[in-house]
């Protein structure tokens, strides 16, 4: 079973996400559960949680379906003695969030060493990150993104990926979640049928898919290891159609949220619809 949806808006109260992926005929989403853009969100309160459990469960969204994001302000890998104690303490916050709304995921872009340590180093300090955050909370899986590698962000590569899980202590509540946007920016050549397949064999050996929690399912802007994170709807960028038609059609993408983080919402509902369709082929 394929779940696929976008991230949607969580505006006016993350009780309205359920039914803003329900308009658009998800049958997952994505969704901020405080404003991402700011440091400390007011707790939420039991009023809040309980609509949002209901209107998940009014439109048929399990916990499997959903993937929540963290606020792009949080550096786990950050050099920074303040930015970091900063970082760890957001990202728990987020993840008791996530606990409290019956949520068992939460996807975030691993870190950036802002040339201030090294690549080592960095990856370290965000596996430490992790581990402090799931001693301080329980059912809830910290799910690492992969990102395009701009800047100074690590989590490019498969290899690096695999390098905070092997420092992780509880793997049972450790995962991944592919961009194709970002794999193909990193230098992930999944435009082609091989190399789709070539790709994800190497994810397979490297990471694992026991460990894949959810995909961004991203048109990319941007040629092939330009290291540029810029999102197309799918069908205006320079991947195509062939990537996403091998996630549809293979069972290894079943079960887990299939995320659009495409630029116009106006076109999700036809994404959405157009992913449907490539199962059928
Ligand atoms: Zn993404
Ligand atoms: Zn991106």
């Amino acid at each position: 079973m394929k779940y696929i949806g976008a991230h949607v808006s969580a505006s006016g109260g993350v009780w309205n996400a359920p039914e803003n992926a329900h308009k658009i005929g998800a049958t997952a989403f994505a969704l901020f559960t405080k404003n991402q853009k700011q440091w400390v969100a007011k707790p939420l309160e039991a009023t809040e949680i309980d609509l949002f459990k209901e209107a998940c469960a009014k439109y048929g969204y399990t916990a499997a379906q959903i993937l929540p994001h963290d606020s792009y302000l949080i550096n786990l890998g950050s050099p920074r003695e303040e930015g970091l104690q900063k970082s760890r303490a957001a990202f728990i916050d987020e993840m008791k969030r996530c606990e409290l709304l019956g949520l068992d995921r939460l996807n975030f872009h691993p870190g950036s060493h802002l040339k201030e340590i090294s690549v080592d180093e960095c990856l370290k300090t965000i596996a430490h990150s992790i581990n402090l955050a799931l001693e301080k909370t329980s059912g809830v899986t910290a799910v690492i993104e992969n990102t395009a590698g701009q800047g100074s962000n690590l989590g490019y590569t498969f290899e690096q990926i695999a390098q905070i899980i092997d420092l992780v202590e509880d793997k049972s509540r450790v995962g991944v979640c592919i961009d194709t946007c970002h794999s193909f920016a990193a230098g992930y050549d999944i435009s082609t049928e091989l190399g789709f397949t070539q790709v994800f064999d190497h994810f397979e050996n490297v990471i694992g898919f026991k460990y894949l929690r959810g995909m961004h399912l991203n048109d990319a802007m941007k040629p092939l290891a330009s290291k540029v994170d810029r999102h197309s709807s799918l069908g205006e960028g320079i991947l195509g159609v062939i990537p996403f038609q091998m996630i549809m059609k293979d069972p290894r993408f079943d079960g887990i949220p299939l995320i659009l983080e495409t630029p116009n919402p106006d076109m999700w509902t036809d994404e959405i619809n157009k992913l449907r369709s490539y199962q059928l082929i």
